[in-house]
């Protein structure tokens, strides 16, 4: 679908309409910034990255970007389960821990949402606002950064375009053409390791609990979804996953029943079996030549903590905030102060996640000498003491670091005399 409406230049271009780049384009329409929002594929094409097959963990910090945008009533009435309390174990060792959301003050520690779902608010929200172009399918292709401007060559179904603007978002996700084109250094590394995603159900009432168990195969995460059922994120060798999906269903769930056991019940009726290579990503610098890299283009994570949209939501919200602050100054919005402005707010909160994500898949992973007794004691030092559990839900939940308006749900003001 192609919709223009706006006269170029446009104040900001996104490449890529992924959960990261609708994100953003909602945020810079409710601030009254004219913006472009280019996609290469169709939001219900089998091939769609960022809206498939997957569900994923909301945090609560994300739940009030939402809210400040005006989307979260669509997405809860929709197909989001709450997580009310996490249980955390090691298969074959004794610490626990449990996390629960009532010592933080809330309703839930975080939602359960269909990707497909947050896609369909986001883009309604996208094709509603005003001050947005949406192009789909529209893959861009190069980039041209100059003083003033910055241009992109797109190809559409009609043929290709050229479009200007004063700043370039790079939301293209972890496999980002445009970076190097724009001289970023990326430094990326594979895991070892897959993510076979599943769902299953059990016969009794989840009540909200998540589950993440170490096993000696790998993390196996689940997160409760609508009708008790859950959600299955299983960590393992790329071999286990060609096994376990060429299993029937009985073998499949004796496998994952083996490895769980039975605190959540009896596996019963799993879904399709999903595989998904991992790898984990850092850039240098995060913005630069009239461009910022966003989303899994700026940090591609272990999906282990289900922090990776997260991270990339905030990225959303601390952008947008800068950018409508510049915009109402009448500031250059590519401009280097502008820039450095969005990465001084993101640099910290990126570096604490990716640090945060990397050393759980070691810690819990690895096998050095005395780690499994350091791996029990954490546990139950993090389960029995309420100051340190508050400490690392305010960073899970994503309520930690400098908190932009929209992490408050506060929607973006528009400058005065606008109406949306
Ligand atoms: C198995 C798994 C489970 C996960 N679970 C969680 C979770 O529980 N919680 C969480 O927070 N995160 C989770 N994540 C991470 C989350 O999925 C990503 O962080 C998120 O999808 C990143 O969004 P994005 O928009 O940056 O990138 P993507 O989702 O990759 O989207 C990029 C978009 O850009 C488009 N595009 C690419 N190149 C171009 C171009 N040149 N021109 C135009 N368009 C282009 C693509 O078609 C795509 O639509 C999980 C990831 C995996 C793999």
């Amino acid at each position: 679908m192609t919709r223009k409406q706006q006269v170029e230049p446009y104040d900001v271009l996104i490449a890529g309409g992924g959960l990261v780049g609708a994100s953003l384009g909602g945020a810079l329409a409710q601030a009254g910034l004219r913006c472009c929002v280019l996609e290469a594929v169709p939001f219900a094409a089998a091939d769609q990255p960022s809206f498939d097959e997957r569900t994923i963990a909301l945090t609560w910090g994300s739940r009030l970007i939402f809210a400040g945008l005006g989307v979260w009533p669509q997405i809860i009435a929709t197909d989001a389960e709450p997580i009310r309390s996490i249980h955390i174990s090691r298969r074959g060792g004794f610490g626990i821990c449990r996390l629960d959301c009532t010592g933080m003050g809330v309703d839930a520690l975080g939602y359960v949402v269909p990707t497909r779902v947050l896609g369909r608010v986001l883009l309604d929200r996208l094709q509603q606002a005003l001050g947005v172009d949406y192009y789909c399918p529209a893959r861009v292709e190069a980039v041209q950064p100059a003083v003033d401007r910055v241009t992109v060559q797109v190809k559409t179904e009609q043929g290709s375009l050229q479009l200007r603007g004063d700043l370039l978002v790079v939301a293209e996700g972890g496999r980002s053409s445009l970076r190097e084109q724009l001289g970023y250094k990326v430094y990326a590394r594979p895991y070892e390791a897959e993510v076979l995603l599943t769902t299953v159900s059990t016969g009794q009432s989840h009540n909200g609990r998540a589950f993440e168990r170490f096993t000696e195969h790998g993390p196996l995460a689940l997160l409760p979804m609508r009708e008790n059922r859950y959600s299955v994120v299983w960590t393992l060798p790329a071999a286990r996953v060609d096994h376990l999906r060429a299993c029937d269903d009985a073998q499949f769930l004796a496998q994952i029943q083996a490895d769980f056991g039975y605190r959540a019940g009896i596996f019963t009726a799993p879904g399709i079996r999903l595989r998904y290579p991992l790898a984990r990503s850092r850039v240098e610098p995060l913005a630069q030549q009239r461009s910022v890299l966003l989303g899994n283009a700026a940090h591609l994570l272990h999906p282990v903590a289900g922090q990776g949209f997260n991270l990339g939501l905030r990225d959303v919200a601390h952008l947008a905030e800068v950018l409508a602050t510049a915009h109402q100054h009448g500031e250059d919005l590519g401009s280097d102060r502008v820039l450095q402005k969005y990465t001084a707010l993101r640099r910290d909160d990126i570096r604490r996640v990716q640090g945060f994500t990397h050393g759980l898949m070691t810690a819990f992973t690895q096998q050095w000498p005395g780690l499994s007794l350091a791996r029990q004691i954490g546990l139950l030092l993090v389960d029995s003491l309420p100051l340190v559990q508050r400490r690392l839900l305010q960073h899970t939940m994503g309520l930690a670091g400098p908190r932009s308006q929209l992490s408050l749900g506060l929607p973006l003001a528009r400058p005065t005399g606008e109406n949306e």
